[in-house]
């Protein structure tokens, strides 16, 4: 194959019951992908992914449909609802063996079209991962507002990398797709994630409407299961925590011990008294602290059950080696260059 200048783009859009806003999401981002191609932007054979996550309405017949109208519209069908972060990840691996970049992006509109454009530029200056992170979120009611914030901030707060008012919204070389893919764990929370990956990256900033039509896929059972997935995903902070409490517990049952000692001598107890009161401090002060050491224990099991890629090469200057492309994975190598 002749390696072509441009980068094919591949713009990734999970969908789970979105016949409402298919056809004017369809319409707009066929206009972004054809002015990004007239300004030599990107590939004419870029496309626009579609991701049916299981959906129960007529998404997947539109889907079909656009893609027998347009040459730009291409689908997968998930067998069932997997979740937005599922769904988004088939889209992306499959964008990683046909396409140079991906854009993921909600189907409701809510993020600003516009800025594809600013993050394939931004790509072009070298940049390999580009977030879009929402400038105000004054179309959110309040509520949605306070959780979203109030969940970055924790999450911050936990030590876990994310970017502040970034959702889903962004680019992503194939190299860093093909090292997204090297994170094994079944329990993917793509934002916490993909700035583990590193390279260079940088934000580009929008305003975020309101949907454009249809209702928000994430009620609030769904947006609570989210966070706490996120935050047991990344964070062994919990745990430790539990040690924390225990080793206070501990401490203070030195003190209470001293203290129902001094009762003691001064008499002014009932017998009995103090060695009940010493024991029950001891023992539930030694116990929460060996409850956190085991956690500590199971945390470590936890995150080596993950697999998680211990480093990712961003240059090789051996010009036969491997990592001048992907890095650690020469069988994905391999497979590309059969397919190509
Ligand atoms: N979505 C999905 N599977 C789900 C839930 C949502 O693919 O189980 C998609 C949905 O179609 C949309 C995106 O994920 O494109 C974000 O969902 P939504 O806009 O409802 O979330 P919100 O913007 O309210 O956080
Ligand atoms: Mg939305």
């Amino acid at each position: 194959m002749v390696e072509s200048k441009l980068p094919v783009l591949s713009i990734v859009v999970p969908c789970y019951n979105e016949e409402d806003v298919l056809p004017e999401t369809t319409k707009r981002l066929i206009e972004v992908l054809e002015d990004m191609i007239q300004d030599e932007l990107i590939d004419f054979s870029s496309v626009i992914l579609y991701v049916d996550d299981g959906s129960r309405d007529r998404t997947w017949e539109l889907i079909e449909k656009f893609n027998r109208e347009s040459r730009y519209i291409t689908g997968l069908k998930l067998a069932r609802n997997a979740g937005h972060q599922n769904a988004l990840l088939s889209g992306l691996m499959k964008a990683k063996k046909n396409c140079d970049i991906a854009v993921s992006i909600d189907a409701d509109l809510q993020d600003d079209l516009a800025a594809i454009r600013a993050m394939v530029e931004t790509y072009h200056e070298g940049y390999e991962v580009v977030y879009g992170v929402r400038k105000s979120r004054t179309t959110d009611t309040f509520f949605k507002r306070f959780t979203a914030e109030g969940f970055y901030k924790l999450m911050q707060g936990l030590g876990a990398n994310i970017v502040f008012n970034h959702a889903d919204f962004r680019l992503m070389s194939k190299r860093a797709l093909q090292n997204l893919a090297r994170f094994d764990e079944s329990n993917l929370f793509l934002r916490g994630i993909v700035p583990m990956i590193g390279f260079r990256s940088t934000e580009v900033y929008y305003d975020r409407a309101e949907r454009f039509a249809g209702e928000s896929k994430y009620p609030l059972k769904k947006m609570l299961a989210f966070a706490f997935d996120g935050i047991t995903s990344l964070s062994v902070t919990p745990i430790r925590f539990v040690t924390v409490i225990g080793f206070v517990m501990f401490v203070l049952s030195i003190f209470a011990g001293f203290w129902a000692l001094f009762a003691k001598i001064a008499g002014v107890t009932v017998s009995g008294w103090a060695s009940i009161m010493v024991s029950l401090w001891l023992i539930g002060g030694v116990q929460i602290m060996c409850l956190g050491l085991i956690g500590e224990y199971i945390g470590k099991i936890y995150k080596e059950t993950k697999r998680r890629p211990k480093y990712i090469l961003d240059i090789d200057l051996d010009p036969l080696g491997d990592a001048t492309y992907v890095s650690g994975q020469t069988h994905e190598h391999e497979e590309e260059r059969v397919t190509i």
